[in-house]
């Protein structure tokens, strides 16, 4: 059997890739009836009045239940701000919970950074006049949605139960939103997807990267597009930011986040592009050694490999002439 024969009815094995769920996640069984079904969620602060809850530096699974991203809470005199949801319905009301504590007010307004689902259907929780996103992932919620909410079920089963499709009401535009004392400067960039929002809070200092910078956890690339990556992490490095949250793993100032994903996109890039001149096939480029410093970085070797399904049948297409040409 193919994997794709095991995914979900009208789900495309683009639109799975998109998910974040390689073809090895897709045919995981599902999940486990004996995993625990409550999400444990730690706060860490990361500057005064702001919170991470860091995701676990994994694959999706039906143990983790897709709790892999890193998702930040702000306190505001207006309410607290969201930057993502999480990846279900019950993370989403755990999340609404915890920032009630945190703060003692309601949230006030979710940012959705962009389409995975490890960050963005958590939002089906939350009203959607509360949720905001850019144009390009408004669209494509309503475009994909139901792809990606019937993918996560395949993969993190129970865990999904009462989660629908995230329907933002509010439209991100590019340029400063204001929520009490905080100044939020949205930038719209694209690369890892085709729209991806980083939120810059001038107060605080804290640049919300999105899945835009992975710092010691390998990027995901089913919808990256790698110029324009490189071109959007350009522009995070001249933010000038204070502490820099990446989309996955630590927070920190400075730049490493910034210049170890560059360096693993120049990796994956010059490696799959030389088993195509080399002639390898798809098992073979991924059999290909990494460099010692992806030691450092976790499920390096998932990615790779699933960067090597992404992105070889591209630079097959882009090079190899049409047999009628
Ligand atoms: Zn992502």
């Amino acid at each position: 059997m193919r994997a794709a024969d095991l995914l979900p009815a009208g789900a495309t094995r683009r639109r799975c890739l998109a998910l974040g769920l390689g073809a090895a996640a897709a045919i995981l069984p599902a999940a486990s009836r004996a995993a625990p079904r409550r999400y444990a969620l730690e706060p860490v602060p990361v500057a005064e009045g702001a919170w991470t809850i860091y995701g676990a530096a994994e694959p999706i699974t039906a143990q983790n239940g897709g709790a892999i991203a890193n998702v930040s809470i702000l306190d505001t005199r207006e309410g607290a701000v969201l930057i993502d949801a999480g990846p279900s319905h019950r993370y989403g009301e755990a999340l609404e919970a915890l920032a009630r504590s945190l703060t003692g007010k309601p949230v006030a307004r979710v940012f959705l950074t962009h389409l995975h689902a490890d960050h963005s259907l958590g939002a089906s929780a939350f009203a959607p006049e509360t949720v905001w996103a850019g144009a390009w992932l408004q669209s494509d919620l309503k475009r994909f949605g139901n792809d990606l909410a019937s993918g996560m079920y395949r993969v993190a089963g129970d865990w999904m139960r009462g989660t629908g499709v995230p329907a933002p009401a509010r439209e991100a535009r590019e340029g400063v939103e204001e929520v009490g004392e905080r100044r939020f400067r949205l930038l719209r960039l694209a690369g890892h997807t085709a729209e991806d929002l980083c939120l810059f809070e001038e107060r605080s200092g804290l640049l919300f990267a999105g899945d835009l910078v992975f710092l010691d956890r390998a990027p995901t690339t089913p919808d990256a597009d790698l110029p324009r990556w490189r071109a959007a992490l350009d522009t995070l490095a001249g933010v000038g930011h204070g502490r820099l949250v990446p989309g996955h793993g630590p927070t920190e100032a400075g730049r490493r986040g910034i210049d170890q994903t560059l360096a693993w996109l120049d990796m994956i890039d010059g490696r799959i592009a030389s088993g195509f001149e080399r002639g390898l096939d798809v098992t073979e480029t991924m059999a290909l050694p990494l460099p010692g410093w992806t030691e450092g970085v976790a499920v390096a070797r998932y990615e790779y490999a699933r960067s090597v399904m992404h992105l070889l049948p591209r630079i097959e297409g882009a090079r190899l002439p049409l047999l009628d040409a």
